[in-house]
C-alpha cells in the first residue's frame, strides 16, 4: 500500500473502531425506518414527483423568486439581506448581534451556519453561542464537528455522551438512561434560551409569497430560538426560496419519512417573521400574552420584535448555473441518502463528508460551496452503487453528482512518478496524471482481453508474490483479495464455435446475449448457463463478437466520464443494429444494465439511450417474462423439482432499477425457497473492494451479509460479479449468479 493509501485506510480503521458501531445502529435503524414508513404512503411517487417539480421550478427562477421573498419579508417588517459568502453573512450577522448589545444567542441546528461558521464569528466578539439542538450540543460540549447532516451527534453512543455530561456538569446524581440524559439536557438548555438576546434558526424551506419560515425539527427547540428572544436571525442557503405556502405539502410530507422514518417530523412550524406575539415575560409567567398579539396582523404588535433573513449564496447560484452540480440545490437536506449509504453505515460523516457537508450528497455540496479539494477527500467513498437514487424524495441523481465531481477531480492531479506501470493499459481518453488505480479499473476492459489471450501465463504471473506485492504498492489493489481468473476461451469464442441451438423456426423470441467484460473473459460458465437457459426457454441467441466491448461501465465508476462516453457509442454502434434486427438485448451483469437503462442518458444522445433501455433486459427479468408469457420452464434446472432453500443478495443497481422481485419470483417458481439479504450493499461495488485502502471497509461493510447468509450451508445466491466475488471472501464459498441454477444442461455441453 502506498503512504498514502495506508494513512487512508488507516483513518477509515480507526473510525470503524471507535464510531462505527453507533453510526451503524443510527443509520440503518433510520433506513429501516424510511421503508416502513413509504411503504405505508400510497401516493410517494406523486409526493417525490410534486417535490422534484417544484425544487426545479424554484431553482429555475430563483433570482424573481428572491426578489418576490424581499418584498414579502420587509413588508411584514423584516430586514432581507443577501449575502455573498461566509465572511459577507457573518459580518451582517456579527452587526445584527452588537445592534442587539447581546452576550448571548441561542441557536437551533443548521447546516448552513456550520457552512459558516457563524458560531466562531460571533465567539471571536465575545458572545456566548448556545447550540439548543441535543445533537448539537452534545457535540459543542465534546467540541467535535457533526457527523450526520440530521444526526449531527450520530456517532456518539448514550454511554459515551453520559461520560461527557457527567464528567462536565458533575450532576448531583449520574447520569445514565436516555431519558435522564434528555431531561437534563432540556432543563439547562431552557434556561439558556430563556435568558438569550437573539435566537437564531436556520430554515428547512422559505416561501416567497409570504416570507414564511418553515422549520422541521423533532425537539421543538427552533420555535424557541425563534420567538422567545425579542430578535430572530434565520439563516439558509439561497436555494431553500420555493415559491408558495402551498408548495410546502410534498415536502412536509417526505422529509421526515425519508430522513428518520417518522410519518411526520415531531415539530413543525411555520413562522411569518417577525412574530406577532410579544417575547415571553419569564418574570411574570402568569401574565397575559398582550391583547389581540397572537394571530395579530404583524410587527405592529410589539415593535422590539425584530426578524432579519439572512439569504447565502456562497457559491450557489455558481451551481445553478452548472449544469452537473445544479440538481444539489434541489436537495432538502434530509439525509437520506447517507442513511442508505453501505460505506456511510460503516464510517460515517467523518470520513464520508467534507468542511461541513456529508453523506452522498455532500460531494456536491462541497465542490460548489468549498471546492474540489474539499470534495476529493472523500469523493471515492461514493462507490456508485446507486442505493440512495430511489431513497431521496427529490430523485436527485447522487451518483452521477459524485462521478461529475470525481471526473473533476481527477482533471487537476499532476503526473505521477510510476504512471508507465499502466500507461499500456490507458487506451482511454483521460487527462495524463490520473490516480493509477483508478486508470487501472477504469480499463479493465484492455486488461481482461490480454489476460484472456495469454491466459493461463497472466493467472499465474498477476497471483505469484512479487506480482501482489508491486500491485499493492503502486497500483493500490488489495493483497487479501483474490484476482479474476481470466479464461482462455471467451464466451464469444465458445459460442462461434458452437452456434445455435434454436432455429429461425423455432423461435419464440430471438435475443442477443450482451457479452459483458467479465461474463466474456472470466464468469465464461454463467454467460454459457444463460445462453442455455434462454434455449431452454426457445429463445434464439446470439453472442456477436461485435458486441464484446465494455459498456462504460468501468470507467464511469473511476470518474472516467470522457472514456466511458466513447464506450458507450461503441456500446450502442454494436447493439442497436440488433435491436433493430428485432432482437431482444439479454444483459447478465446488473452493473451493465444500470449504465444502459440509467447512465447512457446522460452519455448517449436521448433516442439512443431511449432505444437502448427500452430493448434490454437483465437476464432473470427475461426469464421471467418468457415464463409469463407462456415458455415452458420444465426443462430449466430444478424445474421439476422442488428446488430447496436459497439465499439470495440482490446487486445494487438491480434493486434500484426495481429489478430484484423478478429472479426472486423465478426462483420461486421453480420451487425453490427463497431468502433475501437485508442489507443495502455487500461492501464490493465493483472495484471498491479492490482497493487497498478500503478493503477493510469493503469487509466491514459485507460483515451483515455474512451473518445473515453465514449461518446455514444454502446456496448463497448473487446476480452481481462482485457481489459473488464479496460472497466468496465473507462466507468461503463462491456466490453462484442465479442463472447457473436454472442452467438446464450439463456446462460439458
Ligand atoms: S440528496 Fe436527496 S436524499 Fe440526500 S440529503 Fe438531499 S434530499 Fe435527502
Amino acid at each position: 500500500m502506498s503512504e498514502s493509501d495506508e494513512m487512508r485506510a488507516a483513518r477509515i480503521r480507526e473510525l470503524m473502531e471507535t464510531e462505527g458501531d453507533a453510526v451503524a445502529d443510527g443509520t440503518r435503524g433510520f433506513n429501516a425506518g424510511r421503508y416502513e414508513s413509504v411503504a405505508d404512503l400510497d401516493e410517494y411517487e406523486e409526493l417525490k414527483d410534486g417535490a422534484r417539480a417544484i425544487k426545479e421550478d424554484a431553482i429555475g427562477r430563483l433570482p424573481e423568486l428572491l426578489d418576490r421573498l424581499e418584498a414579502a419579508v420587509e413588508g411584514n417588517g423584516g430586514t432581507v439581506y443577501l449575502a455573498e459568502d461566509a465572511a459577507d453573512a457573518n459580518r451582517y450577522v456579527r452587526e445584527v448581534v452588537a445592534g442587539k448589545d447581546a452576550d448571548r444567542v441561542v441557536k437551533s441546528k443548521s447546516m448552513t451556519t456550520e457552512e459558516l461558521e457563524v458560531n466562531e464569528a460571533l465567539e471571536a466578539d465575545g458572545v456566548e453561542v448556545v447550540e439548543t439542538d441535543l445533537g448539537e450540543w452534545v457535540l459543542q460540549v465534546a467540541d467535535e464537528a457533526p457527523s450526520h447532516i440530521v444526526a449531527p451527534a450520530i456517532h456518539k453512543s448514550r454511554e459515551g455522551i453520559a461520560e461527557l455530561f457527567n464528567e462536565r456538569f458533575d450532576p448531583e446524581e449520574p447520569l445514565e438512561t436516555a431519558e435522564e440524559l434528555t431531561r437534563f439536557a432540556r432543563e439547562r438548555l431552557g434556561e439558556l434560551i430563556e435568558g438569550a438576546d437573539v435566537g437564531m434558526t436556520g430554515a428547512n424551506f422559505v416561501t416567497a409569497d409570504s416570507g414564511t419560515v418553515a422549520l422541521v425539527t423533532s425537539e421543538g427547540n427552533a420555535r424557541k430560538c425563534a420567538v422567545v428572544p425579542d430578535t430572530h436571525v434565520a439563516v439558509a442557503g439561497v436555494e431553500k426560496v420555493i415559491p408558495s405556502v402551498e408548495d410546502l405539502r410534498p415536502f412536509v410530507e417526505l422529509i421526515g419519512r425519508s430522513g428518520t422514518g417518522q410519518d411526520i417530523t415531531s415539530y413543525v412550524s411555520f413562522l411569518t417573521p417577525p412574530v406577532a406575539s410579544p417575547a415571553v415575560d419569564f418574570d411574570d409567567p402568569d401574565a397575559p400574552m398582550a391583547d389581540g398579539a397572537i394571530g395579530g396582523d404583524g410587527a405592529g404588535d410589539d415593535p422590539d420584535r425584530e426578524f432579519h433573513l439572512v439569504l447565502v449564496d456562497n457559491g450557489r447560484l455558481a451551481m445553478r448555473e452548472d449544469e452537473d452540480l445544479r440538481e444539489t440545490l434541489y436537495c432538502i437536506r434530509c439525509g437520506a441518502c447517507a442513511n442508505s449509504c453501505g460505506n456511510f453505515q460503516s464510517v460515517g460523516g467523518h470520513a464520508f463528508g467534507g468542511e461541513t457537508y456529508s453523506g452522498g450528497i455532500a460531494t456536491g455540496w462541497e465542490a460548489g460551496v468549498e471546492g474540489l479539494d474539499a470534495a476529493a477527500e472523500f469523493n471515492d467513498l461514493c462507490t456508485g452503487c446507486s442505493r440512495c437514487v430511489p431513497a431521496c424524495p427529490v430523485k436527485i441523481d447522487v451518483p452521477w453528482i459524485n462521478t461529475v465531481v470525481r471526473d473533476r477531480v481527477n482533471r487537476t492531479d499532476g503526473a505521477g512518478e510510476f504512471d508507465f506501470l499502466v500507461d499500456g493499459l490507458t487506451p482511454d481518453e483521460e487527462p495524463g496524471g490520473l490516480d493509477r488505480t483508478k486508470r487501472l479499473f477504469g480499463n479493465f476492459e484492455t486488461l481482461a482481453a490480454w489476460g484472456s489471450r495469454t491466459a493461463p501465463l497472466s493467472n499465474w504471473v498477476a497471483d505469484s508474490a512479487p506480482a501482489r506485492w508491486a500491485m499493492d504498492r503502486w497500483l493500490g489493489v488489495a493483497p487479501e483479495r483474490d484476482l479474476p481468473e481470466f479464461e482462455r476461451e471467451t464466451l464469444v469464442d465458445w459460442f462461434a464455435a458452437r452456434g445455435s441451438r434454436v432455429t429461425a423456426d423455432d423461435a419464440r423470441r430471438e435475443a442477443v446475449l450482451y457479452p459483458d467484460v467479465y461474463t466474456n473473459h472470466v464468469a465464461v460458465d454463467r454467460g454459457k448457463a444463460a445462453v442455455r437457459t434462454l434455449e431452454a426457454l426457445d429463445v434464439r441467441v446470439s453472442v456477436p463478437a461485435s458486441a464484446a466491448v465494455g459498456s462504460g461501465r468501468a470507467p464511469l465508476s473511476q470518474g472516467m466520464v470522457s472514456t466511458a462516453r466513447r464506450q458507450a457509442e461503441r456500446c450502442r454502434d454494436a447493439l442497436v443494429p440488433e435491436l433493430e434486427r428485432g432482437r431482444d438485448v439479454v444483459v447478465v451483469e446488473p452493473s451493465d444494465l444500470a449504465a444502459i437503462r440509467r447512465e447512457y442518458e446522460k452519455l448517449l444522445p436521448e433516442g439512443d439511450h431511449e432505444r437502448l433501455a427500452a430493448g434490454s433486459y437483465e437476464v432473470l427479468e427475461y426469464v421471467y417474462g418468457l415464463l409469463e408469457s407462456g415458455a415452458d420452464g420444465s426443462a430449466l434446472g430444478d424445474g421439476d423439482d422442488e428446488g430447496g432453500a436459497v439465499n439470495y443478495h440482490a446487486h445494487c443497481q438491480q434493486r434500484t432499477l426495481g429489478l430484484e422481485g423478478y429472479t426472486v419470483a423465478v426462483l420461486e417458481r421453480l420451487g425453490h425457497e427463497v431468502t433475501t439479504s437485508d442489507t443495502e450493499c455487500c461492501g464490493m461495488a465493483g472495484s471498491f473492494g479492490y482497493k487497498s485502502a478500503y478493503y477493510e471497509l469493503s469487509m466491514d461493510v459485507g460483515e451483515p451479509l455474512a451473518e445473515q447468509f453465514g449461518d446455514d450451508d444454502r446456496t448463497a445466491l448473487a446476480s452481481g460479479t462482485s457481489c459473488c466475488e464479496q460472497l466468496g471472501a465473507l462466507l468461503g464459498r463462491p456466490g453462484t449468479h442465479p442463472v447457473e441454477l436454472l442452467d438446464p444442461d450439463s456446462p460439458d455441453q
